[in-house]
């Protein structure tokens, strides 16, 4: 090995941990949606997954997945060459009757959705406006694709519009782009879409939502962020909408990623997109499940979202109460700011012994100083789970902050 890299690479890990920025993996194995073993077979409480409806081990999604696998355990290639699937168009067919859009197309996960999507609509003529803290693999789109990318801070449609009248200023020929989280994944806060799609509107920009943390979450049947506004003003946005990416690795229980809208936009990327085109497709056993999930969510949706609503509610309330510096909202992301990346970890570890698993957040994924437990809560975890968890943060957190 060439020993000047060896060493750059050993000092820039040894310089992580020490600023207790080391990242290293867990070996987990899931027993129920809330409950995972280690290795020892200690059993955990688990309150960091995403998810959001506790589908993964719902009897009726494994068996769709087992159902599935007599098709093969693997695609055999990409779609566009001998991996299609029947489950693969079954799935794109039911994602766009459920978010009401024209047509949809899968990519193998929520990352190359960005990465595919962005990449591939842009040209370097156009202007990619970018919500500060949006997802990383929105950055990565935006910085792979030609086109300039201007950051806006975030949720600020003043500075959005700002910015997009200086562009306009020297930009005569090119497309302009809004791209945001839907849900924001650090901060489980709600992009403005209604003031989004108006500067949409008038400034006549492709408007991208990633609804990643909002399907199956927000909205009243969970069909994500157009809906949670149509619930509130009674106006549909659909239309004003481009494109909206999703996940299947969330509340679909499986994985994988989408991105639906006009049929134009989907020929286009089928065609253009380069994560769609180059990699094998996924199994009928992981569409088949995130289908499965999707049929469950529309039949359930009341019960599986007033579930996980009052889980939220209850858990943001005791947290509160107990004098937390949480983010306020109503997602089911729940951040609680500590400071600094040490502390963060030293009340994770803490929780770890009380066998409650809670991830640390530190930077690159979020501000320095503005290290975090983020917690999510799930429809599945029981109240006694969520009183059980609250009192414990609670505590450890007063015995740690002084
Ligand atoms: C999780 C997430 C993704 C990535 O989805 P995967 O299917 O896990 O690759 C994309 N965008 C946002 C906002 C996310 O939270």
């Amino acid at each position: 090995m060439n020993l000047n890299l060896k060493k750059r690479l050993e000092d820039e890990l040894k310089n992580l941990e020490e600023n207790d920025l080391l990242r290293t993996i867990d070996d987990l194995r899931f027993i129920s949606s809330t409950k995972a073993i280690d290795k020892n077979n200690e059993e955990y409480l688990v309150f960091g997954t995403n998810n959001y409806l506790g589908l993964t081990h719902h009897p009726d999604v494994i068996r769709a997945s087992k159902e599935a696998s007599i098709y093969g355990t693997g695609s055999t290639g990409s779609r566009l060459t001998t991996g299609a699937s029947f489950e693969a168009r079954e799935l794109e067919n039911n994602l766009s009757k459920f978010k009401n859009t024209e047509s949809t197309l899968i990519f193998n996960t929520g990352y190359m959705a960005n990465l595919g999507v962005i990449y591939a609509l842009t040209n370097e003529n156009d202007v990619i406006f970018s919500d500060q803290l949006n997802h990383a693999s929105i950055i990565d789109g935006t910085r792979i694709s030609k086109a300039k990318v201007r950051v806006y801070k975030h949720k600020d449609t003043i500075d959005l519009e700002n910015l997009i009248l200086d562009e306009l200023e020297s930009n005569k020929e090119g497309n302009l782009f809004i791209v945001t989280d839907g849900v924001f994944s650090m901060d489980g806060d709600i992009a403005p879409l209604p003031e989004l799609v108006e500067i949409a509107k008038k400034y006549n920009c492709c408007l991208i939502i990633d609804d990643a943390h909002a399907t199956g979450v927000i909205g009243k049947s969970g069909k994500g962020t157009v809906e949670y506004f149509r619930d509130k003003t009674g106006i549909d946005l659909t239309e004003y909408v481009d494109l909206q990416i999703g996940t299947l690795s969330k509340a679909l229980a499986s994985e994988g990623g989408f991105v639906t809208g006009k049929q134009v936009y989907i020929d286009y990327l089928i065609n253009k997109s380069r994560p769609f085109i180059f990699s094998t497709a996924l199994s009928p056993a992981t569409i088949a499940s995130a289908n499965a999930a999707l049929s469950m969510l529309k039949e359930n949706s009341e019960e599986y979202l007033s579930n996980l609503n009052e889980n939220t509610k209850l858990m943001r309330k005791l947290l509160s109460e107990g004098g937390l510096n949480i983010v306020e909202g109503e997602t089911p992301i729940i951040p609680i700011i500590v400071g600094p990346a040490e502390l963060a970890n030293r009340l994770s570890d803490e929780l770890k012994k009380e066998r409650i698993l809670v991830s640390s957040i530190r930077p690159p994924s979020v501000p320095k100083d503005m290290s975090r437990l983020r917690l999510t809560i799930i429809a599945t975890h029981t109240k006694e789970e969520i009183e059980f968890a609250a009192a414990k943060i609670i505590e450890i957190w007063n015995k740690l902050k002084n």
